[in-house]
């Protein structure tokens, strides 16, 4: 099924109907896969303001409509609902428009999103992203890829860069989704080695902010939902495990700067500083004047224990920096879930 709204028409999505950003002194068209969920909906929200137009194609399966209504006014955006893996489909949505951007999100990312549909993740990873990559490819359009620190599974190597190869299991539970984003950079880099697509990959270590799922079982949304709930917050394994996150107002300006880059990466985009997932719980029980315990539970198959990215390639090719400190984000983060507590009530285990 294709349901098409507010399809710019070819007419209406040509050239400069509105101001133009500073940089090009032109407008773009930017196919946003996957925006409907968390990070999409920032990127499209943040590529029409700066008068950018956009077209967004999600299935819905983990996505929301919701994180689209602001935008749904806006002449330079449209939203179609249609599987990237469904390649007809996707020709048919956006046949006719001029395409100068691909910014390939589509992809379930929180464990139990992939637990829960493994062979539709590997496929997205796999022929969604070939799907995306013909439709830059056909354009003459810039791609990037919205990888992840997955790839350096259970890292050897602390912090990760970008040369380093990774430690993945190839086999168990989470290798839908490692293996399905590490076929993805294949085939990114293969088309940009032997098509000459105009190919870019970042590498996303965990972001933050709202507009993620109280559910979605990352450890941030689990930690505020038990914590707005009175709930005691639950750690797996000892806490002393460490991650480090990157607000989503910095995630989204780093993916602009490589989409509107030619690099090729893979560059890690996040934040890197460092904390173990005890002194987080902490963090945010106190944030969110809660006085909820702290439970601890066995860690879970491949959980990585360090993860931490070596930013200094998106320094230097991208001029990019995170800028928003995890006091501030969480103040944010725990504001918007605090305004929705339907939501997190519905988080709370029976
Ligand atoms: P999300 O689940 O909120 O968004 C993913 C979106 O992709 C959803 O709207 C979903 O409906 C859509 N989608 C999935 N399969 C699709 C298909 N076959 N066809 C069309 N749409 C499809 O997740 P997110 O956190 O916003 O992640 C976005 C991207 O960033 C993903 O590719 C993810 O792997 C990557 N990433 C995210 C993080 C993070 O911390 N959030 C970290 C690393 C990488």
């Amino acid at each position: 099924e294709v349901a098409v709204t507010q399809s710019p028409s070819n007419g209406t999505n040509r050239r400069t109907p509105h101001p133009a950003p500073e940089k090009r002194g032109t407008t773009l068209h930017t196919v946003v896969s996957g925006g409907a969920g968390f990070l999409g909906s920032h990127l499209c929200e943040a590529l029409l303001d700066r008068g950018d137009s956009v077209t967004c194609v999600d299935n819905l399966v983990t996505g929301r409509e919701g994180n689209l209504s602001h935008l749904r006014q806006n002449p330079h955006f449209s939203f179609v609902r249609v599987d990237v893996t469904d390649r007809e489909a996707i020709n048919l949505a956006l046949s006719g428009l001029r395409v100068d951007a691909v910014a390939h999100l589509a992809s379930a990312a929180s464990p139990p999103d992939y637990h829960r549909i493994p062979l539709e993740t590997l496929r997205v990873g796999s022929r969604g992203t070939e799907n995306m990559l013909e439709l830059a490819n056909g354009h003459g359009a810039r791609f990037i890829l919205a990888s992840t620190s997955e790839v350096y599974g259970d890292p050897q190597v602390h912090p990760q860069r970008e040369d380093y190869w990774g430690n993945v299991n190839p086999t168990g539970p989470r290798s839908v989704y490692d293996e399905a984003k590490r076929y993805a950079e294949a085939v990114t880099s293969a088309y940009g080695r032997t098509r000459g697509t105009n190919v870019g990959i970042a590498r996303i270590f965990n972001t933050y902010g709202p507009r993620m799922r109280a559910i979605d079982g990352r450890v941030v949304t689990s930690f505020i939902a038990q914590a707005l709930n009175g709930d005691a917050l639950s750690i797996y394994g000892d806490g002393s495990q460490t991650r480090s996150f990157c607000y989503v107002d910095d995630l989204i300006r780093g993916l602009i700067a490589l989409l509107d880059s030619s690099h090729s990466g893979p560059i890690n985009i996040g934040n890197p500083s460092e904390r173990t997932v005890a002194s987080l719980a902490e963090l945010i029980v106190a944030l969110s004047g809660s006085d909820s315990d702290i439970e601890y539970f066995p860690l879970p198959t491949d959980d990585p224990t360090r993860r931490k990215p070596n930013i200094d390639l998106a320094m230097s090719a991208l001029e990019w920096m995170p800028r928003v400190g995890i006091l501030q984000g969480l103040k944010q983060t725990i504001a918007w879930f605090a305004g929705r507590p339907d939501e997190v009530r519905d988080a709370a285990p029976f």
